[in-house]
């Protein structure tokens, strides 16, 4: 192997100690303490896991935590009311509705009832067109995290040609978009995209979101290329399940010249970011300076 490892899990631990010591500032001169309120709708068990990691962490760095955790039934009119009521409360800076939601329920909807200035997500409609037209938005903590790990291994992105496979609304798109606001020159690849691995190999960055348990190998990947892997894919083999990415590890790290591991990469930066989003709101919210270093 001789790519470098970039080590997701600790450098997310960074990322909340920075969260954690700007928090503590607030909290000393402003008596202000971030607060983001996570709404789950029904008892998806992967969605309870998430969102009491979530709630864990958000604690650890000294902001306030709300869940509200509905019934699966809940009808639109009481969760938007609901939403309605944490946009107006002054407590709250950030607000996630993790998804996905029950089928009776419209996710466009309720996610663009969120006040954009709370949306932590970065998944309201206004937010999606400042990132495209490279304003001031809230950026969706997935992206955002691959994008700290990218500025921290290269400094500068300027120039580099970054192909991203997949083009998600979550984390296709905005990926590509942060890379093209950094001056990357960025292709988005797809599941229609032509000649697609030699497209990859022509990748100094190269950013996999697909979904696809190890379906980028090694000979996908341009010598010294950076690779970023956001797949998370649970799969069964020697009668045990594990967690693999959208790229084959060992392949790929013998051409790369860095690459995030699965799990241990892009994983841990997420929940990470959602923590620097919530200052960042906060921040916002009361006309304080931004953290340094946690927003794209
Ligand atoms: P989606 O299913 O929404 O999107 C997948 C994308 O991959 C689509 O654009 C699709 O193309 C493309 N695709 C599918 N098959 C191929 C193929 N054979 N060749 C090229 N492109 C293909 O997934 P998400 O973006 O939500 O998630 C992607 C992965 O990232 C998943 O494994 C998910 O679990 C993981 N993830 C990880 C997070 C983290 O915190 N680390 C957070 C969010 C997601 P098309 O549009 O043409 O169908």
């Amino acid at each position: 192997m001789n790519a470098k490892i970039i080590d997701g899990k600790a450098f997310a631990t960074k990322v909340r100690q920075k969260v954690a010591e700007h928090v503590a500032r607030l909290t000393a001169d402003h008596d202000l303490a971030p607060g983001l309120a996570v709404v789950l709708v029904g008892a998806d068990p992967a969605s309870e896991v998430y969102v009491r990691s979530k709630g864990k962490m958000t604690v650890e760095v000294g902001m306030k935590s709300v869940e509200h955790k509905l019934a699966a039934d809940t009808s639109e009119a009481d969760l938007l009311a609901l939403i309605d009521r944490l946009n107006r409360d002054q407590t709250i800076h950030g607000i996630l509705v993790q998804l996905p939601l029950p089928n009776h329920l419209n996710e466009d909807l309720v996610i663009n009832a969120i006040d954009p200035a709370k949306d932590v997500d970065g998944f309201h409609i206004s937010n999606v067109g400042l990132l495209a037209t490279g304003q001031k938005s809230m950026v969706p903590c997935t992206p955002l995290g691959c994008l700290m790990m990218l500025r921290d291994h290269h400094g500068s992105l300027s120039g580099l040609n970054a192909v991203v496979v997949g083009r998600s609304n979550i984390v296709g798109k905005p990926m590509a978009q942060l890379l093209l606001r950094d001056s990357c020159t960025v292709t988005i690849a797809h599941s229609r995209t032509k000649e697609i691995e030699a497209l990859c190999r022509g990748a100094d960055i190269l950013v996999a979101a697909v979904g696809r348990p190890e379906m980028i190998t090694g000979d996908w990947v341009k010598p010294g290329a950076t690779v970023i892997d956001v797949g998370i894919n649970r799969v069964e083999g020697d009668g045990k399940s594990k967690l693999v990415g959208d790229v084959e590890f060992d392949s790929a790290a013998k051409v790369a010249g860095a690459i995030t591991p699965v799990p241990g990469g892009v994983g841990p930066m997420t929940i990470a970011c959602l923590l620097a989003n919530t200052l960042t709101a906060a921040c916002r919210a009361n006309g304080l300076d931004e953290p340094e270093g946690l927003t794209a």
